[in-house]
């Protein structure tokens, strides 16, 4: 049955591909081909486009992409919440170089740019000159291929920046046909500003603007779902290209300190607040904690009982010890928590707006099992035993939908003429299997899994092929020219 990524009736038929393109969709008995896949009884379908991913941290080394290829994605959009490769040049021609098994895309990271021009001196609005600098470095970014500019504004460096620096840089992506992307500046508290600034952005900048993992992550704004999607709803009918994409879990996964977003660490009543409105003691994880790794799985109020303090005091006392880590080992301290601050009904109201694609914000290496289960997630729970989307709008949300929303061309489709991405998977079967307690355990259900007209992973395995490409919405240059001839560009 084949899934065409546009939300329709799927269809049976045969598939023909020639090298990497889809160039024949039909009935194919009859003829004969250098490779034949049997995908009887299985869904076919375009290869999972994961809009906003972190996959591709250390990529060299794990170059199979088993987390993402075991859940059926196919393409990763990287740089997001506002960190990228640098210069994006350099990371271009490197990945030209040493090819892996995903499409890759990425944006430009304002978290990057900022870093790049304040430095340490970073707790502070950016001079308009500093801005200008880091326009350059966009522009730059922007000429290499970049899709656009993406923020992380809940994070440093970024969070120091007022609306205007954020605006004048989404202006510079217009003109490349760029959009913007945004990790917003604040998921809870400051939600509704924050909803408002990426609005903004889209009716000055006149771009696309796309809200990263949607969520409301506080108890009172619980239940909001209808009037966030009125919002939207009332821009779109203004001109402005707002979108979303979402991850199926009520749990995010980030930095201990992104709980504070005045930065107030040290201030046990905001403490408090944290952990009464926006997740409770027992629902905060610790993914690893390099202070102190034997608190890597327990929660907030495990390790308060185990220390015998009040859950805030503990929080507070857990950050002050990153601080006093990092200056003693002059390092960035690794650490992550896991927190539980989202309603199943707003998932639900969120992920079916027709204009939210899935994504997974899962990492390779990473403590949260989105890395390996956020696609097939979708379909264990929210198409079979939620019943909140059908099998075909599942896809299109993970297909067809996403290749528009994120601009990327010639994807997300079965159709003639497009990249041979293919995913073929048992829709009575798959669904995730990776947990908090497993994070890395592989998906159930997909079969067979092809980038670019090339088998990477079936029978549960890599192939240890690398037919990715790098996507580039500068149609000046083809990357996949520089792998062919070994040249590259300045
Ligand atoms: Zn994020």
């Amino acid at each position: 049955m084949i899934y065409d990524g546009k939300g329709g009736e799927p269809f049976k038929g045969d598939i023909g591909l020639n090298a990497d393109t889809i160039a024949f969709i039909g009935d194919l008995s009859g003829a004969s081909a250098k490779k034949e896949i049997d995908a009887k009884g299985n869904a076919v379908s375009p290869g999972f486009i994961d809009t906003h991913s972190h996959h591709a941290g250390n990529l060299f080394k794990h170059r199979d992409f088993i987390a993402a290829v075991s859940q059926g994605i196919t393409t990763i959009i990287i740089g997001q919440d506002g960190g990228s490769y640098f210069p994006l040049a350099k990371f271009y021609k490197e990945l030209a170089d040493t090819p892996v098994a995903v499409n890759i895309a990425s944006y430009s990271g304002h978290n990057t740019l900022r870093d790049s021009v304040l430095g340490k001196d970073f707790k502070r609005f950016a001079t308009q000159q500093e801005i200008d600098k880091m326009k350059i470095l966009l522009q730059q970014d922007m000429e290499a291929g970049a899709l656009g500019l993406s923020t992380g504004l809940e994070y440093d460096p970024g969070i120091y920046s007022n609306n205007d620096e954020v605006l004048q840089l989404a202006k510079v992506v217009a003109p490349f046909g760029g959009r913007y992307i945004s990790h917003i500046r604040s998921e809870d508290r400051y939600f509704w500003k924050a909803i408002d600034e990426i609005i903004t952005i889209g009716k000055e900048a006149k771009i696309p603007v796309q809200v990263s993992h949607i969520k409301l992550a506080m108890h009172n704004i619980w239940g909001k779902a209808d009037s966030l999607l009125a919002l939207f709803e009332a821009a779109r009918k203004n001109g402005i290209d707002v979108t979303a994409d979402i991850y199926p879990y009520a749990f995010w996964n980030s930095t201990i300190k992104v709980l504070f977003p005045d930065r107030n660490f040290n201030d046990e009543k905001e403490a408090e607040l944290i952990l009464k409105e926006i997740t409770l003691p027992q629902d905060i994880i610790l993914g690893s904690y390099e202070v102190k790794p034997e608190y890597a799985g327990k929660s907030l109020a495990e390790i308060a009982t185990l220390e015998n303090k009040a859950p805030a005091r503990m929080l507070v006392e857990l950050i002050a010890r990153i601080d006093e880590w990092e200056k003693k080992n002059d390092r960035e301290c690794q650490e992550n928590i896991m927190a539980t601050s989202m309603s199943e009904a707003d998932i639900k109201k969120l992920m079916q707006w027709p204009h939210t694609n899935i994504c997974s914000d899962g990492s390779s290496a990473g403590t949260h099992p989105r890395g390996y289960g956020a696609f097939t997630r979708v379909f264990g729970n929210y198409v079979r035993k939620e019943k909140a989307l059908s099998i075909e709008q599942a896809i299109y949300k993970m297909t067809g939908l996403s290749a528009q929303q994120i601009g990327v061309q010639k994807r997300g489709l079965i159709k003639t003429g497009y990249y041979a991405d293919i995913v073929i998977f048992n829709t009575e079967t798959v669904s995730d299997e990776a947990t908090v307690a497993e994070p890395h355990r592989l998906s159930e259900g997909i079969e067979t899994v092809l980038v670019n007209g090339t088998i990477v992973f079936e029978n549960k395995k890599t192939t240890e092929l690398y037919p990715g490409k790098i996507i580039s919405v500068n149609k000046k240059i083809n990357y996949s020219l520089c792998v062919a001839h070994h040249y590259y560009l300045h």
